[in-house]
């Protein structure tokens, strides 16, 4: 056998793990720099990439800068959901601290789904979910998860919430996402145990019909057992009334789930923190830092007020587990959710929130509520625009006074301009573009040159 000299053994040292990390962070530097600049959507490549970079792996070491090139034209291709233009479905941005931090843990790599192989490391992501909970006001005690995104922890919260109030009746709007269908089906609920509750003209979840419902379901000798209330609905931003529905859910005996994957950063805000009131009495929250706190894809939380009740709902105990036991008040993170083995998740958010200190993040979320503001301001001020809903967060809808078809073609021509990129939605039966601010990266500048291009592109 002969030993290829330019073989790179798995097992990198030091000064491998130097000139590789170095060429990546090089990279990553350069890629940051170009991000204003780059395109806001760009598909000019896709076709070719998409069929030349399915090739297999070759047997033999490839080269590193070579790779990284061929990464670069790929990431470069499609939406540019990390940019400064980008404002379409929820921006984050990613930040690059949380990814330094991601590079931190999976090269230390340490177990974390139970306490006793990791104690102090779970103790950093714990204490990182307990400062939510006491941010969201839920009582000491209470605790999580943090999984890869809401639609995760919806189906652990849906599951919990079965464990502890029994199997029967849930109720959502047309507004709420989808995720929750989802887990139920997941979870083996039929899809009839599932009630749309009616949304009133501002698209909030109507208390009065859910309680009408409520009853009539239980003078049909039906259980009910989960309330479902949007903390920033997914098309409008919109936030359903939380107070009434907590007392609601309180006075009827259902478990109270309030999805905030939009929202819930907010809650850091003076502002935020006014328009989610009401959801300290939730049993259970979702949020999405990888939405509202900027981190990158991949990041989701589920708080909830009793832990034991997560825990009961999924642990399972396996012989050849046997050699762990709890330690303290720890966690053991792998009983408390779908996964058993996880990356070390906590310091993405751990590291962050440290390093750059909790206010950076209120500053930042702050300025998103300005420039929505100011967005929906200026739209409203244009006679040409129909701009039916103030915004609760930092979601704008508008439309042209016109057809459909001519909001579709609004929407293509502005987007066709590659500064700024834009969705849609569909509100009772009707068109609407929709911005959304909420990148770290995204500041006056842009919200302004994105006003100037709606304005031209009508
Ligand atoms: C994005 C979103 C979800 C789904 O979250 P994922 O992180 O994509 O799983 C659930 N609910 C709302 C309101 C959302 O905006």
């Amino acid at each position: 056998m002969t030993t290829d000299e330019r073989a790179l053994p798995l097992d990198l040292d030091p000064s491998a793990i130097q000139r590789l990390g170095r060429h990546a962070v090089d990279f990553l530097a350069d890629w940051v720099r170009e991000l204003d600049s780059a395109p806001a959507s760009d598909y000019g490549q896709a076709a070719h990439l998409v069929t030349t970079l399915r090739r297999p792996p070759g047997d033999g070491p490839g080269d590193f800068a070579a790779l990284l090139e061929l990464f670069r034209q790929a990431a470069g291709q499609g939406v540019d959901t990390a940019g400064q233009g980008y404002l379409a479905y929820f921006p984050a941005g990613g930040l690059v601290t949380a990814a330094l931090a991601e590079l931190l843990a999976l090269t230390v790599n340490r177990f974390t789904g139970v306490a006793q192989v990791a104690p102090a490391l779970v103790a950093m992501e714990h204490g990182v979910l307990t400062w939510f909970c006491d941010r969201f006001g839920l009582p000491a005690g209470s605790g999580g998860l943090v999984t890869t995104g809401a639609s995760v922890a919806t189906l652990s919260a849906l599951l919990a919430a079965r464990h502890s109030h029994g199997d029967g009746i849930l109720y959502v709007t047309e507004h709420t996402h989808y995720c929750v269908a989802k887990a139920a089906r997941i979870a083996g609920l039929p899809a009839e145990r599932i009630r749309t509750v009616p949304a009133t003209a501002d698209l909030r979840m109507d208390v009065s019909a859910a309680a009408t419902m409520i009853a009539a379901d239980r003078a049909a000798g039906l259980h009910p057992f989960l309330l479902v209330g949007t903390a920033g609905t997914t098309s409008s931003g919109t936030i359903d009334p939380l107070p009434e529905l907590g007392e609601l859910a309180r006075r009827e005996g259902l478990w109270f789930h309030v999805d905030a994957a939009y929202g819930g950063g907010f809650q850091l805000t003076e502002r935020g923190r006014d328009r989610l009131a009401g959801i300290e009495a939730a049993d259970s929250i979702a949020l999405d830092p990888h939405k509202s706190l900027f981190l990158p894809y991949g990041t989701g939380l589920l708080l909830v007020r009793d832990p034991a009740v997560l825990h009961a709902a999924h642990a399972a105990d396996a012989r050849y587990l046997q050699d762990l036991s709890p330690v303290d008040d720890l966690p053991d993170f792998g009983h408390l959710g779908v996964e058993l083995t996880r990356e070390f998740r906590g310091l993405r958010l751990w590291l962050p929130l440290h390093l750059h200190g909790v206010r950076a993040f209120e500053r930042e979320l702050d300025e998103k509520l300005n420039l929505a503001a100011h967005l929906h301001n200026r739209l409203t001020q244009d006679s040409r625009f129909e701009v039916p809903w103030q915004p609760d967060l930092t979601v704008v809808l508008f439309r042209l006074r016109g057809t459909d078809e001519d909001n579709r073609r609004l929407l293509a021509e502005i987007n066709a301009g590659r500064r700024v990129y834009l969705s849609s939605t569909t509100i009772d039966g009707r068109f609407f573009l929709r911005v959304c601010v909420l990148s770290f990266r995204t500041h006056a500048d842009r919200v302004e040159e994105a006003l100037a291009i709606i304005r031209s592109a009508c």
